[in-house]
């Protein structure tokens, strides 16, 4: 049996690559965080060489010399020689990397600076566009990204249709023939489900998470519920950015951040929980497989299962609350003195069709998700043209959410995504909501009294569970693969159909 050892000489330059790149993630963190406005392009040169050598080092031919010896080309498996096989670990490892290398190699160095310049150029006037709110400012980079990004998948070869080959990026194995019928089973429940609602007659209010709350106590209720959750502050930090995200430099430095606005009580609370779900899943990477696949997450749509599975089916729980929510009160006495759980409860689940995505409450992200998967992809296809997006847009906003918005900046300019070429990235999100119910409720299965122990605030429990089952697992299996392993079940619309009905059920009253 064959095992990592005989992949030394690869695995070390793995390792070298990883450490280019988690360089270039703390340029980019940094850029967000503490970066004075003014180097902004100073940085972008910095990364991109760093970025550029690190493509180097995996495109390099003793890279692929290497490969050649343990990989068989036509399947993209390891080769296994008689009576001489691949341990499983050294198997998904050699699958990974022949994986990340043929899609370097198959991307020309031209193209790639191409696309890099132009998607940094199309993201400055993005940003400007949004703010003036002019699409047509737009409309000329976003045909200049498109055609990039049709070249793109041209270069890496697709079946069916070339957003195939852009989703598969951000989600190994995702097709738009599976995720079709994922998207149709949900608008055929959620979108009634969303009009029983707004036309219940229960009517939440929750004009108290709109109140003034200090914001450093804000950041301390934050940082406490992070530590109960078993983010390491050893080996992690909070900070402050205009977007909440989560950076991972190795699992003994991961870092999240978080906003904070005084009368958004839910912002910062539940930004913390979501970055803190993301946080926890990479400071659980086994650090035996740093640099290797192996040591990196699986997908997008499993990280986002993470920071989801926190920030709902655990922050958004009546059991949560029963202990934390004394605490919260205990933080802020005058806001919340006569507010009750329940009361409590209700506002931060309240439903309401909005129009901003980063905004919308967990049941109505879905239809957010969903314009945009088929906006996408009918953009990639050219069945629609990039002229035509606002429109289109409106017109499906009203579809599914009953709202036409009423300027581009609140519908087809709100989201920077397509600014630099993510398409294909949307459709994570909601695998994210859909895998974060079907792991939780697994945990329930497993982890006896789960609710109990969530609600006497012992999170350690399912923190634990999620590192055995799913985190310390790297890239060793398939996205499908791992949520089968932990779930019997690969992707599933149905666990969290009746997560929503039954608890937006009960709290409408329908
Ligand atoms: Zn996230």
């Amino acid at each position: 049996m064959k095992t990592l050892a005989t992949l030394e000489p690869l695995t070390t330059r793995l390792l070298e690559i990883q450490r280019i790149n988690s360089a270039a993630s703390i340029l980019s963190w940094d850029q967000e965080t503490y970066m004075p406005a003014g180097g902004g392009e100073a940085r972008a040169e910095q990364i991109a060489v760093l970025q550029g050598i690190a493509h180097q080092k995996l495109v390099a031919p003793d890279v692929q010399s290497l490969l050649s010896q343990w990989v068989d080309p036509a399947t993209g498996q390891a080769a296994d020689k008689a009576g001489d096989t691949w341990d499983e670990p050294s198997r998904s490892l050699l699958r990974e990397t022949w994986r990340d290398f043929i899609r370097a190699k198959k991307l020309p160095s031209d193209f790639v600076v191409k696309l890099s310049r132009e998607c940094s150029l199309a993201q400055q006037v993005w940003t400007e566009a949004r703010t003036q709110n002019k699409f047509a400012m737009f409309l000329p980079n976003l045909r200049t990204v498109l055609e990039l990004k049709r070249e793109e998948a041209h270069y890496l070869g697709y079946h069916d249709s070339p957003y195939n080959a852009l989703l598969d990026v951000y989600e190994p194995g995702a097709t738009i023939a599976g995720l079709q019928p994922v998207f149709a089973a949900l608008k055929a429940r959620l979108v009634p489900l969303l009009k029983r609602i707004t036309e219940s007659r229960v009517q939440i209010d929750d004009s108290i998470l709109h109140h003034s709350y200090d914001q450093t106590r804000q950041l301390e209720f934050g940082r406490l519920v992070l530590t109960a959750m078993g983010y390491d502050f050893e080996h992690g930090r909070l900070d402050l950015s205009a977007h909440p995200f989560t950076s991972s430099f190795h699992p003994t430095d991961v870092r999240v951040t978080t906003r904070v606005h005084e009368h958004e009580l839910q912002s910062c609370l539940f930004s913390c929980i979501h970055e803190g779900g993301h946080g926890l899943y990479d400071q659980g990477l086994d650090q035996q497989y740093f640099g290797t696949p192996l040591g990196d997450s699986v997908s997008l749509g499993i990280h986002e299962s993470q920071s989801r599975l926190w920030e709902n089916c655990v922050g958004r729980s009546r059991s949560f609350w029963r202990f934390f929510y004394p605490v919260l009160q205990h933080t802020f006495h005058d806001q919340l003195r006569g507010v009750d759980v329940e009361q409590f409860y209700a506002a931060i689940n309240r439903v309401k069709p909005s129009l901003i995505r980063v905004e919308a409450d967990e049941l109505t992200y879905n239809l957010h998700i969903m314009l945009r998967f088929e906006i996408e992809q009918d953009l990639i296809e050219g069945k629609i043209q990039a002229e035509d997006l606002p429109a289109i847009w409106n017109q499906k906003t009203e579809e599914y959410l009953g709202i036409v918005p009423p300027t581009d900046a609140e519908g087809a300019l709100q989201d920077v995504h397509w600014s630099f070429g993510s398409f294909g990235y949307f459709p994570t999100y909601t695998l994210g909501n859909l895998y974060s119910v079907q792991f939780f409720e697994q945990a329930k299965r497993e982890i006896p009294h789960l609710e109990e122990e969530i609600a006497t605030g012992q999170l350690m429990g399912l923190r634990r569970w999620l590192e055995q089952k799913i985190h310390r697992w790297g890239r060793m299996f398939t996205p499908a693969h791992l949520a089968e392993r932990v779930t019997g079940s690969t992707i599933d619309p149905e666990p969290f159909l009746q997560y929503v009905e039954k608890k937006y059920g009960e709290l409408y009253q329908l």
